[in-house]
C-alpha cells in the first residue's frame, strides 16, 4: 500500500495504459482521479477500480478546463502527490500527406497536454513540497518512426519537458520522470499490420509485445517514495525491442 490516502492524477484513465495505471494505484490504496475526454470513461474506470476514485472530463489540450479540472480535483480528493500524464493519440501518416491539423492536435494533446497538467499542479504540488510526476512518452521519441513525425515529435518533446521539469522543480521534493514504451497491445495499436506484429515478436528478446501490465509498476516505482533520488530519467519499457 505504498500510496495509501494519496491524491494521484491519472490522465487518459477511461483504456489501455492509463486505466491499468490506474487501477495499480487505486489496487496500493491511493485516491484517483481518472481523467478522460467523457465523463463516461471518465467514470466508468473511477468506480470500476473504487477506493475513493473520482472521474473528470477533461480534454488536457485546453488549458483552462485543466487548470479547472485540477481545482476540482485539489477541491474533492486534496492536494495530489502524483500526477501521470499518459493522455496520447496518433494521427500518423506520412509527412507529404500530413494536414497541418493531423500534426498541430497531435502536439496539442500529448505534449501541451502534459505541459497544461504539469502547469496546473506545480503551485499546490511546490506548497505541499512534495511531488511525482511521471510521462508517458514513447520509444517513437527517442527513436523516430516513418509515418509519425508528429507522434515523435511529440513524444521526443515530452523528454525534454521531463528533463526542464526535473531541474526547475527539483529543490521543492517534485521529482519528473518518463516512460517509454514499446509497442503494448491498446486500442492504439490495434490496426499494427500483421508483419509488424510478427517482426516485434522474432526482434524483441522478449519475444511479444507489451501489455498495459508491463507499464504499471514502472510508473508505480516513479511515483513512490522509493525514487526519491531519481528524476529527469526517461525509463524504456519495451521488451528490449530497442536495443
Ligand atoms: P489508448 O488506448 O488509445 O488510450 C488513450 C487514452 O488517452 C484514452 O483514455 C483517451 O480518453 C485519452 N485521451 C485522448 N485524448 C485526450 C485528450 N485530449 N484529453 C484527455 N484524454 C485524452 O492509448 P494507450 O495505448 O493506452 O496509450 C497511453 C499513452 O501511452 C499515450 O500517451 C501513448 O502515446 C503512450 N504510448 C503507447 C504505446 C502503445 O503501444 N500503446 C507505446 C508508447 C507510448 P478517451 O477514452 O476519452 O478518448
Amino acid at each position: 500500500m505504498r500510496f495509501a490516502d494519496k491524491v494521484v492524477v491519472v490522465t487518459g484513465a477511461s483504456r489501455g495504459i492509463g486505466k491499468e495505471i490506474a487501477r495499480a494505484f487505486a489496487a496500493e490504496g491511493a485516491k484517483v482521479a481518472c481523467v478522460a475526454t467523457t465523463e463516461n470513461g471518465a467514470n466508468a474506470t473511477a468506480s470500476e477500480i473504487g477506493n475513493g476514485a473520482k472521474g473528470y472530463a477533461c480534454d488536457v489540450s485546453d488549458s483552462a478546463a485543466v487548470d479547472s479540472m485540477i481545482e476540482s480535483v485539489v477541491a474533492d480528493l486534496g492536494t495530489p502527490a502524483v500526477l501521470v500524464n499518459n493522455a496520447g493519440i496518433t494521427k500518423d501518416t506520412l509527412i507529404l500527406r500530413m494536414k497541418d491539423e493531423d500534426f498541430d492536435r497531435v502536439i496539442n494533446v500529448n505534449l501541451k497536454g502534459a505541459f497544461n497538467c504539469i502547469r496546473a499542479v506545480a503551485k499546490p504540488m511546490m506548497k505541499a513540497r512534495y511531488g511525482r510526476i511521471v510521462n508517458l512518452s514513447s520509444v517513437i521519441g527517442l527513436h523516430g518512426g516513418a509515418g509519425q513525425a508528429n507522434y515523435a515529435a511529440s513524444k521526443a518533446g515530452v523528454v525534454g519537458l521531463t528533463l526542464s521539469v526535473a531541474k526547475e522543480l527539483g529543490s521543492r521534493n517534485i521529482t519528473c520522470n518518463a516512460i517509454a514504451p514499446g509497442f503494448i497491445e491498446t486500442d492504439m495499436t490495434e490496426d499494427l499490420p500483421a508483419e509488424f506484429r510478427e517482426h516485434v515478436e522474432k526482434t524483441a528478446p522478449a519475444g511479444r509485445l507489451g501489455t498495459a501490465a508491463d507499464i504499471a509498476p514502472a510508473v508505480l516505482f516513479f511515483s513512490s517514495e522509493e525514487s526519491a533520488y531519481v528524476t529527469g530519467q526517461t525509463l524504456t519499457v519495451d521488451g528490449g525491442l530497442f536495443l
